[in-house]
């Protein structure tokens, strides 16, 4: 899970993606509850194999594919490339070739594996990302040495999101060695750089159709978001840049000049009194978390102008100063009227203060998403929810974002939603960690889910 993300506009691709959903499966039929003895041997499959899925797991975190800059990609693709080769997945190791990231010192390779069953779809995607952010500082154990303590695996990345990957690799996996044939096609993949956008993984592997509208049905990504929540999306991001241009002058005699850092002070007045009540009104029907983030912010990433600081002083007015914002929007707004909205604020700040002049510059967009409320994958998982855990699930959607938005808008498949096991709040702390428990629940739910939605979509 990550809160900042590079993500280009949308690329619609000739072909199939342009022409118009391809859908196999008809929401009017509802969901096809699987039979009761079906749950019951993958469930029972799953407990059999706890040992394997957190010995898998653990193994993953030792493994530091920490990004930046990109450590031990290969390495790691190629460990979950062979244990589905076991599974009898055909594997494909897919690089990001052209990318600038993709260097010989830290290559860009994701992994992806396919196993066919009785049809080519419905097809169910489990996509996990392996790089993890660097561990950091304030650990008690090894955070790459997968330390299992008290019904809690240890490490960085436990949580998010190698836990994940190996219950998407194991979910796959339980169904046939419990004898049940799948209906459908099973893939599951393993990418880069989510946390860094995934320019490289997931948009690389839409971009490419390895993901497409017209291969892809369902897509499940195991991100932490807590074993009984299902989440359905996330808010827009729009980071833009205020660039404020002065006059330079005497120190002395500043009313010679113009500063800069003073108009940008006029900018910031706006934000704090104009927008922010504005935003703090404004609230959104999609069930963010927490709660507070279901309304619209606004963050200052950094300013800088004038002399820096630690540097020799001469008396000088500030001719320039910028300052970079982190706008988070709701769905509810759009992008358009949240940059006319911001762009609006900026020629205010022109009219206060003449002497100086704003310019304002795009500097990343990520567009909202979500789930159609009628896609049958939401209640396939909260159903799978209430079968493994006896609970009812909640939905939710990120504050932040994730690879969802190029599973949306890249490839084009609007059924994707993000759950795994884990606990969001744990996510890029010391000591992160993974209750075993929820690792074998989520497991769980995954199988059971995606066999429903391979059966529901075969009628
Ligand atoms: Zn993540």
């Amino acid at each position: 899970m990550r809160v900042r993300v590079a993500c280009p506009a949308p690329r619609r691709r000739r072909g199939a993606l342009a022409s118009g959903p391809a859908v196999h499966f008809d929401p009017r039929y509802g969901r096809v509850p699987l039979h009761p003895d079906v749950v019951r041997r993958v469930a029972e499959r799953v407990d059999d194999t706890t040992e394997e899925i957190v010995d898998f797991a653990a193994a993953l975190i030792r493994i530091p594919t920490v990004n930046p800059p990109g450590e031990d990609y290969e390495p790691c693709a190629r460990f979950i490339g062979d244990r589905l080769r076991e599974f009898d997945f055909e594997v494909a190791y897919v690089a990001a070739e052209g990318r600038p990231e993709h260097t010989p010192a830290h290559p860009r390779v994701n992994v992806i594996g396919r196993r066919r069953g009785g049809h080519p779809h419905p097809l169910v995607h489990l996509n996990g990302h392996f790089d993890v952010v660097p561990a950091g500082d304030g650990w008690t154990v090894d955070p790459f040495g997968g330390v299992v303590r008290d019904g809690r695996l240890y490490g960085r990345g436990a949580c998010d999101m190698k836990a994940g990957i190996a219950a998407a690799v194991y979910a796959a996996e339980v169904s046939r060695r419990a004898g049940i044939e799948l209906p459908g096609t099973i893939e599951v993949s393993g990418t880069v750089d989510e946390e860094s956008g995934g320019l490289a993984g997931v948009h690389w592997l839409a971009e490419h159709r390895w993901l497409a509208q017209d291969k892809t049905d369902f897509v499940i990504i195991p991100e932490p978001l807590d074993v009984d929540r299902v989440c359905i999306g996330h808010r827009g991001v729009y980071w833009f840049e205020v660039e404020a241009h002065g006059r330079i002058g005497h120190g002395s005699m500043p009313f010679l000049g113009a500063s800069a850092i003073e108009g940008m002070g006029r900018f910031l007045h706006l934000i704090e009194h104009e927008l922010k009540p504005r935003l703090a009104a404004r609230q959104t029907g999609v069930p963010v978390v927490p709660p507070l983030a279901r309304h619209a912010t606004i963050n200052t990433n950094g300013i800088e102008g004038g002399q820096p600081v630690d540097g020799v002083q001469t008396p000088c007015v500030a001719d320039r100063c910028r300052a970079i914002f982190d706008r988070r929007f709701l769905l509810e707004e759009g992008l358009d009227a949240t940059r006319d909205e911001i762009a609006a604020l900026v020629a205010d700040a022109g009219r206060l203060v003449p002497d100086i002049r704003f310019e304002l510059h795009d500097r990343l967009i990520v567009h909202p998403t979500r789930t159609p409320d009628d896609s049958p994958i939401i209640p396939a998982l909260t159903g799978a929810i209430r079968t493994v855990l006896g609970r009812d699930a909640a939905l939710v959607a990120s504050p932040g974002t994730y690879d969802h938005k190029h599973v949306a808008r890249v490839a084009g498949v609007p059924h994707c939603v993000a759950y795994g096991p884990g606990e969001l709040v744990l996510a890029h702390q010391p000591d992160e960690s993974v209750a075993i428990a929820d690792l074998v629940a989520a497991t769980k739910v995954i199988a059971l889910a995606s066999l429903e939605l391979m059966h529901g979509g075969s009628r």
